[in-house]
This record gives structure tokens, sequence and C-alpha cells, in this order.
């Protein structure tokens, strides 16, 4: 069976009171694995973060606005971190990719433990002026979509259904990954009866990928036979990172006079960033108060 390609749909239905977004995420969650070297546990946190940010960000933002995900819980992976664009691109990371955890009684992978049970999962939309919006609310499980449709209840009131799921191979390469989310918008209380089964209806969202199932094609098998159902391709997501050689210095320079006096006593600088693993140097030169040349941004 041909890996499903990357891609975002979204549907509405039932007069337009009924919302639904489908992301298929195989390629950029098995990217995202390589790039971090996540053992499976990691692999399936980090992607179920990456996949419900892309969702979140179909759901709550336009462009250009940004979204970030991060789950704070007191599981061993520490801090997962996700934030994405309303047009497909992502990022994320995790403090600690090298944990390895026992399976659950039902042979799946324990994330809810992972990522932990107690703590908080916070939101926040960017503006492109940088001004930014937080919630939080206590996570519920650490099983992530769990926890992002009590945040959508919690915090923004809307009824939500989420699924999400990240199917690895043996070798603990990523076969399948992708989920959903169903809303309920004001006016379509009507509808309410039956949503969750619709979505518990689809059984497990990575196996029915894995099977070939494309984004349209899950929302087709849970929405429609709903009067109006229309659906339409967002386009592809990707893993994409914003950092650049610029914002890395600007980074170090807020470490202040006694910081930069301890870089140059180490004859320069190095920062990684969290999210691409992209490796940025300076010299003590390169330091020196006022604007390089290569912070202009490239034409
Ligand atoms: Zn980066």
């Amino acid at each position: 069976m041909p890996t499903v390609q990357d891609q975002i749909v979204r549907a509405t239905c039932g007069a337009g009171n009924l919302r639904a977004i489908a992301v298929t995420s195989t390629r950029l969650v098995e990217r995202s694995r390589r790039r971090h070297g996540t053992y499976p546990v990691a692999t399936a946190a980090l992607g179920r973060a990456l996949t419900a940010t892309l969702l979140l960000g179909q759901a709550l933002i336009k462009p250009p606005d940004r979204i970030t995900l991060r789950l704070l819980g007191d599981g061993p992976l520490g801090a997962v971190v996700a934030d994405a664009d309303a047009l497909g691109k992502v990022r994320g990371y995790l403090q600690q990719p090298k944990v390895a955890l026992p399976l659950k009684d039902s042979g799946k992978l324990d994330v809810g433990r992972a990522v932990g049970r107690n703590g908080r999962i916070a939101v926040s939309r960017t503006a492109q002026d940088g001004r930014s919006y937080a919630s939080t609310v206590a996570l519920v499980s650490g099983e992530i979509g769990e926890d992002v449709a009590s945040y959508l209840w919690r915090s923004e009131q809307v009824p939500s259904a989420v699924t999400l799921g990240v199917l690895l191979r043996r070798s603990g390469s990523v076969q399948a990954a992708g989920g959903l989310l169903l809303q309920m918008l004001p006016g379509g209380e009507r509808y309410a009866s039956g949503l969750e089964e619709r979505v518990q209806g689809l059984g497990a969202i990575s196996l029915r990928i894995a099977e070939g199932l494309g984004a349209g094609e899950l929302l087709a098998e849970i929405l429609g036979d709903m009067e109006d159902f229309q659906s339409s391709v967002v386009g592809t997501p990707r893993l994409s990172c914003t950092c650049s050689r610029a914002r890395a210095r600007q980074a170090l320079l807020l470490l202040g006079p006694q910081g930069l006096q301890e870089i140059a006593a180490d004859g320069g600088a190095e920062l990684v960033c969290h999210f691409c693993e992209k490796v940025y140097r300076y010299t003590v030169d390169e330091l020196q108060d006022g604007p390089k040349a290569d912070d202009l941004p490239s034409p």
C-alpha cells in the first residue's frame, strides 16, 4: 500500500453549523522522527502534537498569524512544543526525545504516561506584529487528542471531537499519521447527538490512513451522508522552521554584557535551534553591537 500523501482538507455540513478538518501527516512526522532521533513513544507524542497544531491552525487562526501548542506535563518527555501557521507550515520539538516506556496493556504506546497526566496545555496565538494571546487549561490524560478537545471546550467554548494517531513500524519508522477535528459551531445544536459516535465509528485513524484513506476520504466517511456536505483541499502540510542567523544572534545578544563576556572568553558561541536542530556559530566579532550584513533578510 503506497503511503497516503500529506494533506489538509476542510469540510462543512449541516447548513454550515458543523466544521471538520482532517490532516494526513505521515511524511512530515517521519521527517520529524529522523530530525530529532525520537524513540517510539516520543515519535508518537511529537507526531500527535504536530498534527494537532495543524488542526488548530485551521480552526483558530488566519494567515499570517501563528499558533503554538505547549504540553507541559509531568511525564519523562518534558515539554512538548509545536507551532504552525494557517497554511500548513509546522515545526515542533520535545525536551527529551530518547524516552522509552513499556507499552500499555492494549499494546499501544503509552503517550499519556510519557507526556504526563498532570500539568497544563497552553495555546497561544501570535499576530504578525508580535502580539500574543495565550490560554491555558489542565491536561486531561496526556494523550493529546483529549487534551486538545478539552482545551477547545473549556477555553473556546466550542464542542469538539479530536482524534489523533501515529502508527509505527517495527523498526520505529512512521507508517501512518494523521488527525481529525470535528466542531459544532453556534446554531448547530441539533446536530450535537452522534458527533462523537461518528468519530468513534471511524476506528483508529492511523490504521485507516495505513489502509490508504486520504484526508478527504476520512471526512467523507464520517460526514458524507450529512446535508450540505462540502469539502475543500487546503494544501500540503510541511515541516518548516522560521529560525534564521539574525534571530539566533538577537537571542544571544539578550544574554547581556556579562553573558557576552563569557562568550568572548570561550572564543565564540554556538546556538542550536530546538525546532530544526540547525546550528548557528558566531565569532566574538560577530556579536559586537550593531546590525550585521547577514542580519538583513535575504532578497
Ligand atoms: Zn530552526
